[in-house]
């Protein structure tokens, strides 16, 4: 196996340009348990984890402009306040060495369905900046994933960051499994309100073949919030919402759960991380 080690970001790029079979390796918590269980054999392994600029984070035109190489650790203890709801998604990854190595980067690079950080970027509306030699791109979130564990990005290119606007309201995260910690989820939700601009992002995590937004239930519920008064949400309200988003998943039976179970449990997260956001509203 050959192993790649830039010093740099351009002689990664032009690493990766010179060999796009290169699989990249951030915190190797994916990575890794792909070769160990040999379901993954590279010829050749790109290592990121000497690139200062991917560990660096900062404001961009009103944006966040994280690194890919931020892992979760320094995510919950350095973004938490201004990315709350991807702070409370990171908190549910793996056990602390998990999140000491593991990056947002790498779920975006895994791109599972039930990777966790991905309904909340989802939910708020994310780009990811994708880069190579010949150039920078950004890709809205929405359109990165494009099947089960894959993306947008093209062989020659890197993930170098995504940007995220610093949560102009409350949001929410709330994901079931089978305990409390080192769980991959049976479906997850999260939730981010835009009181300024009257709006309302979802993303459905582990239900269905990417991580989804639940359209029809973010444009309900817009225009039935009382954003003037902030008066509670009806219990009838409640339901709708749950309902939508229980009808926007797409998921399957697995080991995990049955595809029923899932919908139900989404409306009840659904229902909870609206009342808990508009709450704090
Ligand atoms: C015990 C255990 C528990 C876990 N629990 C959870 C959990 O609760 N929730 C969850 O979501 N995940 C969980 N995971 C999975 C994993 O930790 C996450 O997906 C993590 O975000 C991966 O990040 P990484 O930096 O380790 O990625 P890596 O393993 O280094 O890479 C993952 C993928 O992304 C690609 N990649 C990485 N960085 C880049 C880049 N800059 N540009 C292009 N491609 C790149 C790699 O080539 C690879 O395909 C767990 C893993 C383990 C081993």
């Amino acid at each position: 196996m050959q192993f790649l080690q830039p010093a740099t970001w351009s002689e990664a790029l032009a690493m990766k340009a010179a060999n796009p079979e290169a699989t990249p390796i951030a915190g190797g918590t994916d990575v890794m348990v792909e070769i160990n269980l040999d379901h993954r054999r590279p010829t050749s392994i790109l290592d990121l984890t000497r690139i200062r600029e991917l560990g660096e984070w900062g404001p961009v035109d009103g944006m966040l402009r994280i690194g890919a190489g931020v892992t979760y650790t320094r995510l919950i203890d350095e973004l938490g306040d201004r990315l709350p709801g991807l702070a409370m998604a990171s908190r549910t990854v793996g056990s602390p060495q998990i999140r000491n190595r593991g990056t947002v980067g790498g779920n975006l690079g895994t791109a599972s369905p039930a990777g966790d950080a991905l309904p909340p970027l989802l939910a708020s509306d994310a780009w990811v900046e994708l880069a190579s030699k010949a150039g920078t791109r950004h890709v809205s979130v929405r359109e990165f994933f494009t099947g089960p564990k894959r993306n947008a990005m093209r062989k020659d290119e890197l993930i170098a960051a995504f940007l995220v606007q610093p949560a102009p309201g409350p949001q929410q995260f709330s994901k079931v499994g089978t305990r409390n910690a080192m769980v991959i989820a049976v479906c997850s939700f999260a939730l981010s309100i835009d009181p300024g601009h009257r709006r309302v992002g979802t993303g459905i995590g582990s239900a269905g073949p990417t991580p989804l937004r639940a359209v029809a239930a973010e444009n309900f519920i817009q225009g039935e919030l009382d954003w003037e008064g902030r008066r509670p949400v009806s219990g009838a309200t409640l339901n709708r919402f749950g309902k939508l988003v229980a009808e926007a998943a797409k998921p399957i039976d697995d080991v995990r759960g049955t595809a029923a179970y899932r919908r139900h449990a989404l409306a009840v997260l659904a229902r909870r991380c609206l009342s808990w956001a508009w709450g704090a509203a």
